[in-house]
């Protein structure tokens, strides 16, 4: 069963960041002592001081916003971003090993070339193998080894086949489910119970799609039919390789089983809704909802066979439940059978199919640690096919996120102690605490919340815990065994990562933990801690900078963090109460306001069709939360920034008002490039908008921003007042 880290327990920023300079890059604070845009080398990159060689300038003018990318011939009323960004977005060209690229990707080029400087050096004093450090040279120096991989061929993959060629039942099947390294049509991890915080469930979801999204399955569309065929070549190939004589065939009725699975799942939009997602059942139930399916045997090996109560995603609801959720009998329809329905399909399928079903994933799985001709046709498909990459990363950058992804907070502990300036916690923290008056303010005005429901949400905003930079404590991998076969190390990732999920089983719930590392780029809300959390290295420019002008910290980490704490009350994160429970603290009225608040927001952003002429659009239910995260949070972090300004005039800078470059800091941190495919699959499968969406469709529902640019009927942007939407 397959291990989901952080299961549907946070809720995300993002999918998922300069020339040699004369002054020293301290850190992060220095950038900002240059009053010209660097040029690049001879390769197209930018060196900076400290050595990182970037795909883009770290740039960011001499108070925090790099004008000399500003395209003026642009109104800010007809297209903001492109006013903010616009001579970027003309000339800056995606590197070819990339099918996206924008100020997370500068920073997350920054972590990785700072991370593959921490495993040099750790791995450069030949630390024990038993070690934490010694774990990741080992890791990293498998990985790299392409020699090594390439010369075992198949060799150290045929083990797992055989176990899977071993399978003579379905109690065979359901066992295998539970390995670490296999497939499964149902994926599991155990977290905090959605409405009892305070205890650890094992909870389960539909999964084992090799296709991003149910929808990828059932749309007919010819971009869709298109990936199917290719998807199915991938297949094909994969069971070519494990010696299947009848390939295609073998690959069709794979997908065939695929395409069940996804039609049994729900539709991504609606699934978000944990009214009808929380199913407490009974380990009878569980079974029962199993039919002929023998899961009992799947949860023994798992060694969860004595848990009582499982909380499980896809359980048909009733007429009732659906009409209590809100959900319409057309949406309805795009809820699949659920876990009966899988496990059915799971029972009916011939073990044959199952057999090449496995085969396949498990090659496609770990085609990264399996030959060259394995890796570049699942490259072909995942990077270039479904994401529109050219070429696919060089091997050690790879090798970095693959070491990351299993020893990341070990590597992290590192990162703080040289990349995170202990004053960025004290900034950041001040910070916080000013966004948090500013939402207080924004309540007591609130017009459309009775006074009742407020006293609630002022109680979930007094709750709210922050979490700055890194964990207290760093995990330390004892159990995780790494040797230097980098097929068995991957393997040996999941289960420690099984195993050590599993552990929390029966434990109380640790609300300490971090589901996050230090290094990452990007920032969550945990709405079962009610926790705001931001990892280190999203604590640098663009977004946070402790010698930039206020005005540019507020529109960027200012902006962040109300987007955090805008979770806590968004369409899903809003049924979430301040101690993290599943509970409605709602009256009737209000909620009804909330959803049609909502409604309108969804209708604004399914009006965004960015591709296939207009054909193609963004999700607004799929984004609502997201979206309105980006809404609270820059109205939060404009009245933050006002409320600092203490009564006082902002200076004009560079002939910008303090209020311009709130606006104009917001936009330059979504400033980005995407490749067509990669639009189209974050439009499948993403909650969140595309960037031009987050900057364009969030300013023009906030007044200040009119008055800041002088906005007037007839710009692009311009919405009547009746028409912006004000939620928090
Ligand atoms: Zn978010």
């Amino acid at each position: 069963m397959k291990h989901l880290l952080m299961g549907t327990a946070a809720i995300a920023l993002l999918a998922g960041c300069t020339p040699k300079t004369s002054a020293p890059a301290d850190g992060d604070k220095v950038a900002l002592t240059e009053t010209t845009p660097p040029t690049a080398n001879a390769d197209g990159k930018f060196e900076t001081s400290e050595g990182l060689l970037l795909s883009a300038p770290d740039y960011w003018g001499s108070w925090g916003i790099d004008l000399s990318v500003q395209d003026t011939n642009v109104a800010p009323g007809n297209n903001f971003y492109a006013w903010t960004n616009g001579k970027w977005l003309d000339s800056f060209v995606i590197p070819s090993d990339r099918s996206r690229y924008g100020s997370f990707d500068l920073l997350a080029e920054k972590s990785e070339q700072r991370v593959r400087k921490i495993i040099d050096d750790l791995a450069a004093d030949q630390p024990a193998i038993d070690t934490p450090e010694g774990k990741i040279g080992a890791y990293y120096n498998a990985y790299l080894d392409t020699d090594a991989i390439n010369a075992a061929g198949l060799a150290p993959a045929q083990p797992y086949i055989d176990r899977i060629n071993a399978v003579q039942s379905l109690d065979d099947l359901a066992v295998l489910f539970a390995a670490p390294g296999f497939s499964a049509p149902v994926s599991g991890f155990v977290f905090a119970d959605d409405k009892d915080p305070d205890t650890n469930i094992f909870q389960m979801r539909i999964g084992g799609l090799g296709l991003p999204d149910r929808d990828y399955y059932l749309k007919t569309d010819d971009k869709s039919v298109e990936l199917r065929a290719k998807y199915l070549d991938l297949l094909t190939f994969m069971l070519d390789q494990a010696g299947y004589e009848d390939a295609a065939s073998e690959a069709q009725k794979v997908l065939d089983l695929e395409t069940e699975i996804a039609k049994s799942d729900w539709d991504r939009a609606l699934a978000r809704n944990p009214d009808i997602t929380y199913n407490k059942v009974s380990k009878d139930d569980l079974i029962a909802m199993a039919g002929d399916f023998p899961l009992v045997r799947t949860l023994d090996t798992m060694g969860i066979g004595g848990e009582t109560e499982f909380l499980v995603a896809e359980v048909p609801p009733t007429e009732a439940e659906l009409e209590a959720a809100g959900i319409s009998a057309e949406d309805a329809t795009k809820l699949g059978g659920g876990f009966p329905a899988m496990f059915q399909i799971a029972s009916d399928t011939p073990l044959d199919t199952w057999k090449a079903y496995l085969t396949a994933h498990f090659l496609s799985d770990f085609a990264s640690v399996l030959p060259k001709d394995i890796d570049d046709a699942n490259f072909a498909f995942y990077g270039t096919a479904l994401r529109g990459q050219p070429e696919q990363r060089e091997r050690w950058k790879r090798a970095v996120q693959a070491t990351q992804g299993t020893l990341g907070e070990a590597i992290g502990k590192v990162f703080v102690e040289r990349y995170f300036p202990p004053e960025n916690k004290a900034e950041m923290d001040d910070l916080v605490v000013n966004l948090r008056k500013a939402m207080a303010a924004n309540l007591e005005d609130l017009g459309w919340m009775s006074e009742a429901t407020k006293v609630k949400a002022e109680a979930k905003l007094d709750a709210f815990t922050p979490k700055i930079g890194y964990p207290d404590e760093f995990e330390t991998y004892d159990t995780l065994v790494v040797g230097n076969s980098a097929l068995d190390n991957a393997i040996a990732s999941q289960k420690w990562q099984t195993e050590d999920n599993l552990a929390d089983l029966g434990q109380p719930v640790d609300r300490t933990r971090w589901f996050m590392t230090p290094q990452t780029i990007n920032a969550y809300y945990n709405p079962s801690f009610n926790e705001i959390v931001f990892p280190a290295a999203i604590l640098q420019p663009p977004f946070f900078n402790i010698s930039a002008d206020p005005a540019v910290n507020y529109g960027a980490i200012g902006g962040v963090i109300g987007h955090e704490m805008g979770h806590g009350f968004d369409d899903q994160g809003a049924k979430y109460n301040g101690q993290g429970v599943l509970t409605n603290w709602w009256t009737e009225e209000d909620l009804a306001a909330f959803r049609q608040l909502g409604d309108a927001l969804a209708k604004q952003y399914s009006a965004y069709c960015p591709l296939d002429d207009g054909e193609t659009c963004v999700n607004g239910r799929l984004t609502l939360g997201e979206n309105i995260g980006d809404l609270g949070g820059l109205s939060l972090a404009y009245r933050a920034y006002q409320m600092s300004l203490d009564g006082k005039e902002a200076p004009v800078i560079d002939g910008l008002t303090g209020d311009q470059r709130f606006f104009m800091s917001w936009a330059q941190v979504w400033r980005s490039k995407y490749r067509e495919e990669a639009t189209r699959q974050q439009m499948l499968s993403d909650p969140h908008s595309p960037p031009v969406f987050r900057v364009n469709g969030v300013v023009r529902n906030l007044d200040e921003w009119y008055e800041a640019f002088d906005i007037q009927p007839g710009d692009a942007l311009y919405l009547p007042p009746e028409e912006r939407i004000r939620i928090w």
